[in-house]
Formats: structure tokens, sequence, C-alpha cells
């Protein structure tokens, strides 16, 4: 496959003029119908044309954010012909600084999943291996600025959806603190852990795309009106941290990523920060309240596309049918798990048994990571348990499932994260480790993740 040819960064294409950004376009274009293959773009897995008709710096954008009068699908069969009226907020924060949306990247159905292969337009390929899956559910943003065919992406992350496919493609990903980029115009999932954030090259790119879509938003509700010190122009490598990695942890990831987390550490001392030693609550408790949460939200959040207003409608005999009809045939198996395992858990009876405790849980969590935060800047912990694996290694969604052990737990309590390649495994896939930070704190997320950046100097294999 012809991939890898290096792309120019986001810093150096907000330089280029409009004659020479036409050419960028022009360019890409022609190097996503040239790795067709991949599927990393919707449009390459429909043979459509790539959209998007600004004329800014082009920006992927999963199909799960709202573009004005353009298709938004969530890779789902319930929404093909839907067309946005209108421009989620992040899409009009990009406009504004001179960026535009270009192309629609390929997602696991309604951002559920890890794989990026439950999308209704088929899967999108590890570009490092093709038998190998780029992680999801933001899966295409990340192979696609993995494979050189875009310059930065916007992903969704709810349990992990950046920073896993990040990790699983060996680019950076970030999450922002919940609250901090708005949610108006991003479709759904479970709306008190959705956050919006960049897929890019390095890390310096990731806080300039992060200074531009984030900032209060009066149009989301649950948008933090806190002051917001632009990151990029204060990044600062030489800061020495105190940083915790969390033992009880560690113990569960593959002897691989094992290796490459205790390279990092030995590379993060040597840059001269502090390292401290630090337990949290079970993975297991994490799993069980996150699945609970999620599941719940989604039921709610998913109810609305029935075929009245929303959703490809189906079915033609009376109003039960057309629920039956378009909710059966417009959702992906997983999709439907989630619906009814959701509905369940907030159903009357066992609402408390488990909603409430999930709930109780989350406080439990988030307590957790304040305690290890009065002695320790950033946490650093591994992504995912293993590297990417290949298709269908999973089994059971339970399986899959237990891979988003260190990663939805920072939903959960809301906090920002970002993760990035450190090393390789022996067949050459990427390592991704992620640091995180205290709410609002996205300064030192960036600070660490340029000094573990310098400090690994990571190489593709
Ligand atoms: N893998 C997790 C899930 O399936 C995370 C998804 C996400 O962050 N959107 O729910």
């Amino acid at each position: 496959m012809k991939l890898g040819a290096e792309l120019i960064t986001l810093k150096e294409a907000l330089t280029l003029s409009s004659s020479e950004l036409d050419t960028l376009r022009d360019d890409l274009k022609n190097k996503i119908e040239d790795n067709k293959n991949l599927g990393a773009y919707v449009e390459q897995l429909t043979n459509t044309e790539i959209s998007g008709a600004g004329t800014g710096v082009p920006i992927a954008i999963k199909d799960n954010i709202n573009v004005k009068d353009q298709h938004v699908t969530c890779s789902s069969n319930i929404l093909q012909g839907y067309i946005s009226p209108y421009n989620a907020t992040v899409i009009d924060n990009l406009e504004k600084a001179g960026l535009s949306a270009f192309g629609r990247t390929n997602m696991d159905e309604f951002a559920m999943g890890s794989s990026t292969d439950t999308s209704c337009y088929g899967k999108t390929l590890n570009p490092l291996d093709n038998e190998k899956v780029p992680g999801g559910s933001s899966g295409g943003s990340a192979a696609a600025v993995a494979a050189g065919i875009a310059i930065a992406a916007l992903g969704s992350d709810t349990g992990g959806s950046i920073r896993q496919p990040a990790a699983y493609c060996g680019v950076v990903g970030m999450k922002p603190t919940y609250g901090r980029v708005s949610r108006y115009g991003i479709t759904a999932y479970s709306s008190s852990l959705d956050q919006v954030g960049p897929i890019t090259q390095n890390v310096e790119d990731a806080a300039i795309l992060y200074d531009i879509i984030s900032g209060h938003d009066a149009k989301d509700s649950t948008s933090a009106d806190v002051e917001k010190t632009p990151v990029t122009p204060n990044l600062n490598a030489d800061k020495k941290l105190t940083i915790a990695v969390i033992d009880n942890y560690i113990e569960q990831a593959s002897p691989e990523v094992k290796k490459g987390f205790d390279k990092a550490v030995k590379a993060l001392e040597k840059a001269g920060h502090k390292i401290v030693h630090k337990n949290m609550v079970d993975t297991s408790k994490i799993l069980s309240s996150y699945y609970i949460v999620a599941t719940a939200e989604a039921s709610a959040n998913l109810a609305r596309l029935d075929g009245v207003r929303y959703g490809n409608r189906k079915g033609d005999a009376g109003l039960k049918d057309m629920y039956i009809q378009t909710k059966s045939q417009g959702f992906g198996e997983e999709v439907q798990k989630r619906i009814l395992l959701g509905s369940f858990v907030l159903s009357s009876g066992y609402y408390d048994a488990y909603y409430i405790k999930a709930q109780k849980v989350r406080h439990l969590i988030k307590d957790e990571y304040s305690k290890i935060f009065e002695d320790a800047d950033l946490i650093l912990s591994p992504v995912a348990p293993t590297t990417a694996p290949k298709f269908g290694s999973f089994k059971t969604s339970l399986e899959m499932y237990l891979s988003d052990i260190y990663t939805i737990s920072v939903n959960l309590a809301g906090l920002p994260a970002i993760s990035l390649p450190v090393s390789n495994d022996e067949e050459g896939m990427p390592i991704g480790l992620q640091l995180i930070g205290q709410a609002y704190d996205e300064q030192t997320v960036f600070d660490g993740a340029l000094s573990l950046e310098k400090a690994v100097a990571y190489k593709k294999a």
C-alpha cells in the first residue's frame, strides 16, 4: 500500500496561502482515492466525492458531528439520507479560525465500540497492519491521520474513542475535560460522558486544534463557563512534574504494553519528573459503572430515532409496526444490545439496583482521582491492555468491553487526557500511553505530553 508519505503538520498548514491550500486539498483528495481500501473515510467506502465545501485548512470530521448541508449518519443505516441543517459549534469554531470540515470519517455505529468494524459502510483497516483493527470508535479519524490522508481530525470520546484508536494507529489523541468543548451538534451517545477532541500527528498540533475547538458555548447547557487561557502559546516541556502510576492497573496490561510503560517511566524520570506510586478502585467496578451509565443514556438519546422525525422510516402497517421496523432494520446488533441493556437498568424495580449504584461508583471513582491529584500533577497509564488486535479477536461484546478498562474511568470522572505513542511491540505495532490531568488543567496535560514525546522520541517501525 502506498502510505506514509509525510504530510505537512497542522501548524505548517496554518501558514499556507489560499492557493497553496487549494493544492493541498487536491493532493489530499488524490491520496484518499489512492488509499481507498483503508476505508478511513465514509466516502472511500461509498465511492463518493469527499464532502466539505470550505476553503480553509482541511480537517477530517467524524461522522457523528453535524456539518451544515452534509450527510451525518453515525455510520448507521437508521440515519441514511439525513442531512444536517446546521453546524455543530466545533465546526463553527474551526471555520472562524480558517479551517474547514473535509471528509467524514468512519466510526463504530453510534460511537459504540472499540474496533470500527460495526459501521454500516464496512470496516476501517489499521494502516500499519491491515489485518488489525484501527481501534474505535473514532477509528476512521485515527487511521486517516496515521495513513497521511488527513492533516488532523476530530473524534469523539465517550469511553476512550479518541485515545484508544490513536494508540492503536500510533498518533496523538486528546480528550478535553467534560464541558470544555461544546457538545452542540454532536450526535449524543452518552451525554454525561461525550467530549469532542483532536487526533493529530503530534502533541503541538493537538494543542493547536484543542485551542481552536474549545471554549464556553451558550448553546450547550453542559458547556463549562470557566476561564480559558490558550495552551499553545504557553507550552512548556521543561516543567518538572510529579507523575503518578497506578500499580494495580499496570498488572492487567500485556507484557509488551508493560515493557513500553516501564520504558516511558524511565524516560520521564530521566527528563527530571518525579514518579509516585498509587492504587485505585478495581477495574471491574469501573467497567460495570461505565456500561450502565453509558447504555442508560444511550437508550434515552437514541429513542428519538423512531421514524417519526428522525430515522430512515420503515414499516407501513401502523405506528407500532413503523417503530419496530424502523428500529430493528435501522440499528445494528451492538446498538440494539445497548438500547436493551440501557432500558433495563432504567426500568422500574432495577433502577436503584443498577443505575443508582453505578452513579455512586462513579462518584467514588471521581474521589479516588481527586485523592491521587493531591500528590501528583498527572497520572501515566496504558491506553489499552494490548496493542491493536486482529479483526475478529473479540468473540463476545464483553471481551471487547474489557479492553476499555484504562480509558472509561477518565470519562466517568470528566478529566482531560492525552494518548501518544511511546514505542513499538515486537510486530512493530505502536504502544500508546495516556497522561491524565485534573479537570480544566489541560495546560499541564499538554506540557507533560510534550515532555514525554521528546523524552521517548517515538519512531514508526
Ligand atoms: N469502547 C467504548 C464503548 O464502546 C467507548 C466508546 C466511545 O468512547 N465512544 O462504549
